[in-house]
């Protein structure tokens, strides 16, 4: 799995979940959430 934004690996957490959220469906790292407003988000997706 890879980010929709930045298309760095996303890894998973030993519970298998995603280190990101998905946004309209789409992948987002953390790195990425944290660099972005929520906006600039929806727009680069
Ligand atoms: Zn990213």
């Amino acid at each position: 799995m890879r980010c929709s934004i930045c298309d760095q690996k996303i890894e998973l957490t030993f519970l298998d979940k995603i280190k990101g959220t998905y946004i309209k469906k789409k992948l987002v790292c953390r790195v990425c959430q944290q660099k972005y407003k929520k906006e600039e988000l929806l727009q680069k997706i």
